[in-house]
């Protein structure tokens, strides 16, 4: 499931996942729309199957990295975090890194737990 709806965040203006759904902005460029609906699904993922995906990961930047390397294995070409040449720039995606988002994009879409 997804919205689209005005992000205020100066940081990530395209999109964002929120309350289960990936969020994109009006203003979000048409040729990224894929690309970042990958990214943010990811974080859905990491937030149904870790209860803090920060303190999961040992910081934002992992969470980051972490769903741009899924949002890369799941297809997409613009991947900032791990881009040299964007300011967004944090490093490139190493096997444990590879491991994580792979078993994030197997798991399923819900929280086994969470079942009624
Ligand atoms: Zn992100």
């Amino acid at each position: 499931m997804w919205s689209i709806e005005e992000i205020d965040d100066d940081r990530n203006p395209f999109g964002k996942a929120k309350d289960g759904l990936v969020v994109i902005s009006p203003q979000a460029p048409c040729e990224m729309v894929a690309d970042i609906a990958r990214h943010e699904w990811m974080h859905l993922q990491q937030r149904r199957h870790h209860d803090s995906p920060k303190a999961y990961y040992g910081g934002q930047e992992r969470v980051e990295l972490i769903a741009d390397c899924g949002s890369m294995l799941l297809g997409s070409t613009v991947t900032p975090y791990l881009d040299p040449e964007r300011h967004a720039y944090i490093g490139q995606c190493q096997p444990g890194d590879y491991a994580e988002a792979r078993r994030l994009i197997d798991w399923p879409g819900w929280r086994a737990d969470a079942q009624p």
